[in-house]
């Protein structure tokens, strides 16, 4: 299934395209529609419609169509960008002007990957590639030991590899087909071996999927609310303690890819991450803005050094189960 939205409907809703278009077109009501002569050339009879509950015009005779965005840009000629912002104003949609800007970057560049059609670069695996008899199915014991019971190891995939000896777990994409296979070594030793911690049996690609949510949407969808980790190793953990609408970044900054999933998802957002990162810098913070136009945006972050503090690098699931609940007990909205 997909989780594909288009972020400008969310502003194309908020506006109300037919009081807006009123005041430069006359328009009559004729059973659920409106109907004015189109500005956009010689209309004799009114063919320029608006259907009020979707928010949506058309004309019948030059085919001209879109929500609030589009109409600024056919009838009062604006280019993208300044259709966009007048559509924020008159969607009153709020936020300071650094975040505003911040917006439109992040909204011109994903609109333009649209255009371009850019399909997410990973190719899609057959699901046999992960039944490989050398990839035994059996939990690590050194998860078990961290926490993660056998059948919820089990629930997301993982596995052992036992020609490279390392832990692996599928890596599903937003549609949820097999794109790779990730691998986390278990020589201790790795360092002085010159081996890599983790290990992508595939090329990557961009990273447009959130791990773990194959399981987890669900739940997700359920509590409305999506808990986002570094690791996918703190969704398990959280999954066994019965926070199960948990997903994974794989690392602390969100791709654009993964920030339109997530606000596509239309639920809450909490960030979990590790205690050695800070939410109110750099691309971390941006993401954090323009995500909280849309959604709201709540943040877990150690105030209290439950965690240890910065240099101790643990997510807030490492610590123990009540760490955890009073952390997540304790999560602070992001205004
Ligand atoms: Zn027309």
């Amino acid at each position: 299934m997909g989780v594909d939205y288009d972020i400008f409907q969310e502003i194309n809703d908020k506006v109300d395209l037919l009081a807006y278009a009123s005041q430069t077109i006359d328009m009559e009501q004729r059973g659920d529609d409106w109907f004015g002569q189109c500005p956009l050339h010689v209309d004799n009879t009114p063919s320029f419609s608006i259907t009020p509950s979707k928010n949506y015009y058309y004309c019948f005779s030059c085919g001209a169509h879109g929500g609030i965005v589009k109409f600024l840009m056919d009838f009062e000629h604006l280019s993208y960008k300044e259709a966009v912002e007048k559509a924020l104003r008159l969607a009153n949609i709020d936020g300071d002007v650094l975040c505003r800007s911040r917006v439109f970057t992040f909204m011109s560049r994903t609109k333009k990957m649209l255009q371009k059609k850019k399909v997410p670069k990973h190719m899609i695996l057959n699901d046999s590639e992960y039944n490989n008899p050398r990839y035994e199915r059996k939990p690590a014991q050194e998860w078990i030991d961290e926490g993660i019971p056998p059948d919820v190891q089990d629930l997301f995939g993982v596995r052992i590899d036992k020609r490279s000896n390392r832990i692996i777990y599928p890596v599903y994409d937003r549609d949820f087909h097999l794109i790779n296979i990730k691998g986390r070594t278990r020589y201790k030793n790795y360092k002085e071996l010159k081996i890599p911690k983790y290990t992508s049996y595939f090329p990557v690609g961009t990273v447009d999927y959130m791990q773990g949510l194959n399981v987890t949407l669900p739940y997700i969808k359920e509590k409305n609310e999506i808990i986002i980790f570094e690791s996918i190793k703190s969704v398990m953990k959280a999954y066994a303690w019965g926070y199960k609408n948990a997903a994974s970044a794989e690392k602390h900054t969100l791709t654009e890819e993964q920030v339109r999933l997530i606000l596509g998802l239309k639920v809450n957002v909490v960030f979990a991450y590790d205690s050695d990162i800070s939410y109110f810098e750099g691309r971390q913070w941006e993401n954090i803005c323009k995500m909280k136009m849309f959604t709201n945006v709540y943040i877990i972050d150690d105030k209290k050094r439950l965690l240890g503090g910065k240099d101790a690098k643990n997510s807030p699931v490492d610590v123990s189960r009540e760490v955890w609940e009073e952390l997540y007990k304790s999560k602070r909205k992001v205004i």
